[in-house]
């Protein structure tokens, strides 16, 4: 039998895993921490239990098909449902406009709310959908790097819809010219951050992220998104993958073209195929350090981080649901701190995710779980620990001045998570939560290729093609897979 060595067990290190001992391959995870997931973990406060990274779950279907080609039932595993809101959106003038999953009372809500009528925010949702489904197979379900993407015949339906993908403007302008008013603009580019990028500069093909989660859904999993690395963990050992945790890779060793082994600190593994899942900057600077460096990808921009605050909250909030934003003013002014000055911005946009309120186990009786997120720069040596403590005072003067409430007397448990614990916790090179930004047209095509010069060497993850997010990752672990016999 033929051994498959993965490294790091992120999302996509464990749904590569899974795929190669489908494909009959011994396989084994070795994962530097004493914990499986990656950013895709959880955190105990007390009482109170928090996702600690990812709190938006769509495309579930990702998920499924894991299951299906492992001949076992999800039901076994793993339970989600949809969720009726997407999204509350908080606005300084106190204006609430909640996404609702139902088209006819999303209508309400926005003719009824924002007084406009609702017809241009349907044909901005249709041609969301247009633009992902004419451009998901070559840009998010295939290889960019590979000659025969561009003979395949779903890229005569991607050239043919060029020009209506807004390509050419960036993504506030695509909204700006399409959406009719101010609050909207702002709600819909707030997807550029979807993949930790700025709207002023990304491209406006992103305006079809929305089509994931208003058309197709955003969805909850039983117990939390922790259950998903839960649920892939189970199937995975199930299906007789092994799992080394505080096994740190430091070197692979090539002989002729072809990985021989791995070298870690807990020994060494021969192996005929092997997948890297760490951070493609962490790991051309570490076990891969005697590899042809690919400068130009390795300097692309980073991607956005984050600071976020895990908050018991002795209390509940009726006007909150499971996804709750809190707009800044002068969102522009925002993208510039974030990504020109570096820095954090004083009136931030505060996301809250409270799972507790689907999840009740997740917080004691009458209180909420509270994981609260800034968009910051990624690790530059800032002065974190003047900026956490600026962005905490900044957060708690938001909250209270939107929702007129006093937060600070209701936290009874807290920690935080910042760009350098990021980047120690998971070897994301400055704590970036999706590897390098989309902030240039062309950012697509200089994310990492899945596969190497050497034969036997693949890569997956948040940080290569095509890119970061949970629904992406696990298209990278099937692009990387679907290459190896
Ligand atoms: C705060 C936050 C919020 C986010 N929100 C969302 C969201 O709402 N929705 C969404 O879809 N995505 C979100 N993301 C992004 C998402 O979490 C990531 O894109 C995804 O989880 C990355 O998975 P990955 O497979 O790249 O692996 P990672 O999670 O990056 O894990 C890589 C693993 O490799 C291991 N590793 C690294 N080097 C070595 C080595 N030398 N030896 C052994 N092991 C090694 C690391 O320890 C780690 O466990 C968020 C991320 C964060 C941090």
């Amino acid at each position: 039998m033929k051994t498959a060595i993965v490294i790091g067990s992120g999302i996509a290190g464990l749904a590569s895993a899974i795929r190669l001992q489908n494909k009959g391959f011994k396989t084994i995870v070795l994962e530097k921490n004493n914990y499986l997931g990656g950013k895709l973990t959880q955190i105990q406060l007390g009482e109170y239990r928090f996702d600690a990274g990812p709190s938006l779950f769509t495309l579930p279907e990702l998920i499924e098909e894991l299951f299906a080609i492992s001949n076992k039932n999800i039901n076994d595993y793993f339970h989600y449902e949809k969720c009726d809101i997407s999204c509350n959106y908080f606005f300084s003038d106190k204006t609430k406009i909640s996404f609702y999953s139902n088209e006819n009372q999303l209508k309400n809500e926005i003719e009824s709310k924002l007084n406009i009528p609702f017809k241009p925010l349907k044909n901005y949702l249709i041609n969301a959908a247009y633009k992902y489904n004419s451009t998901k197979e070559i840009f998010l379900e295939k290889s960019l790097h590979k000659p025969q993407t561009y003979f395949s015949y779903p890229i005569i339906k991607c050239i043919k819809s060029i020009p209506k993908l807004d390509l050419f403007k960036t993504l506030n302008e695509t909204n700006s010219n399409t959406l009719n008013h101010p609050k909207l603009i702002q709600i819909f580019n707030r997807y550029a951050t979807y993949n930790g990028s700025s709207p002023y500069k990304a491209s406006g093909i992103l305006s079809l992220i929305p089509h994931l989660e208003l058309n197709k859904g955003s969805f909850f999993p039983k117990n939390g998104m922790h259950s998903i690395t839960e649920s892939l963990t189970k199937l995975a050992k199930d299906l007789g993958v092994e799992f080394n945790l505080n096994t740190s890779v430091n070197e692979v060793i090539k002989e002729n073209n072809i990985i021989k082994e791995v070298i870690t600190d807990k020994g060494n593994y021969k192996a005929d195929v092997v997948i890297c899942n760490a951070d493609i900057k962490a790991a051309y600077n570490s076990f891969l350090s005697k590899f042809k460096k690919p400068t130009k990808i390795l300097q692309q921009e980073r991607s956005s981080s984050g600071i976020i605050f895990y908050w018991g909250i002795n209390k509940t909030f009726k006007e909150l649901d499971l996804h709750n934003i809190l707009f800044s003013e002068n969102y522009e002014d925002e993208f510039k701190h974030i990504f020109d000055l570096k820095t954090s911005y004083l009136d931030p946009t505060v996301y809250i995710n409270i799972t507790s309120k689907k999840s009740i186990r997740d917080a004691p009786n009458e209180c909420e779980n509270w994981f609260v997120m800034i968009n910051v720069p990624s690790n530059e040596n800032q002065n974190w620990d003047k900026i956490i403590k600026e962005s905490r005072k900044n957060i708690i003067h938001k909250i209270n001045s939107i929702l007129g409430i006093d937060i600070e007397k209701h936290i009874v448990e807290e920690d935080y998570l910042d760009p350098r614990r990021i980047e120690f916790r998971t070897s994301s090179a400055g704590g970036a939560l999706y590897g390098s930004s989309s902030n240039s047209r062309n950012a697509a095509f200089f994310r990492h290729p899945n596969f190497s010069s050497l034969k036997n060497l693949f890569f997956v993850g948040g940080s290569v093609h095509p890119g970061g997010g949970i629904p992406l990752c696990l298209n990278s672990a099937k692009i990387s897979c679907n290459m190896i016999d």
